[in-house]
């Protein structure tokens, strides 16, 4: 029998108002697999990477992490927030503390990592982001770059079961945006299991296993990287793809 896959959506449904923003959506991320999300702005990709760590409910259907539904409130849900990471393209770091402190914030507070070893632990993260030099500043002395890889480095201190990245270069000057993608596919080839949202189209030749594109809330094809984009099945892909490449 095949393993649970890490992540489960069954015929998920999302509406902001009138607005039909996520339609049926089925998708199933097996544990280590690395899952690029494309699609043209406004197609619902954030929207779904919300709803797999319930920043947004969703209106029908199911997700499930590990083979459990996502819990609605209380510890439960703290503890899914933690199981499911987020890294967002604004970083979105804590700007009065420093990036050990950023690192260490969570682990101590909610997973309740005694100091000692949650700043040990922030360290080799620190060293696996490339950032060790950095540790003792605060994240607006920080170039774009470095402040996204500390957000990297925090969501690992709370040892996810897999990491949203939700456009996590785009805010980013262009000659940094590779040393991000760099650590990103570092994380890929160590096994993290990883859904990405993002216009890169050489980190998902090189570190997919998978490309979902989606328009319109809907997932429109998915397919390996190599077939997507050297055959894409539809016109919508052909067309997003004539656009970006
Ligand atoms: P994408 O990330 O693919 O650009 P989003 O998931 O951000 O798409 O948005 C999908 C649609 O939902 C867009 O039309 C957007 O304007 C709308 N939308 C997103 N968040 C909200 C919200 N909180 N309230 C109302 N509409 C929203
Ligand atoms: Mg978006």
């Amino acid at each position: 029998m095949a393993a649970t896959p890490l992540v489960v959506l069954e015929n998920v449904n999302k509406h902001f108002g009138e607005l039909h923003v996520l339609r049926d959506i089925n998708l199933s991320v097996a544990a280590g697999e690395v899952v690029v999300v494309i699609g043209p702005s406004g197609s619902g990709k954030s929207t779904l990477c919300r709803t797999i760590n319930r920043l947004e409910t969703i209106d029908s259907g199911r997700i499930l992490l590990d083979g459990q539904p996502l819990p609605a409130e209380g510890r439960a849900l703290a503890r899914l927030r933690s199981d499911v990471g987020m890294v967002f393209q604004s970083f979105n770091l804590f700007s009065h503390k420093t990036v050990l402190e950023n690192i260490t914030l969570g682990p101590t507070k909610v997973l309740k990592v005694p100091k000692a070893e949650a700043t040990l632990r922030a360290w080799e993260l620190l060293e696996r982001v490339r950032i060790t030099e950095q540790a003792k500043k605060y994240p607006a002395q920080l170039s774009g770059g470095q402040q996204q890889r500390v957000a990297i480095a925090r969501a690992l201190a709370m040892n996810p079961k897999v990491i949203l990245f939700d456009e996590p270069t785009s805010a980013l000057d262009p000659e940094m945006v590779q040393e991000v993608l760099d650590v990103m596919t570092d994380l890929a080839s160590e096994g993290m299991t990883m859904i990405v949202v993002t216009h890169e189209m050489g980190f998902a030749r090189r570190a997919a296993d998978r490309v979902v594109f989606m328009a319109d809330g809907q997932i429109v094809e998915e397919n390996t990287p190599d077939e997507f984009f050297t055959s894409p099945r539809t016109e919508r892909a052909r067309d997003f793809l004539s656009k970006i490449l």
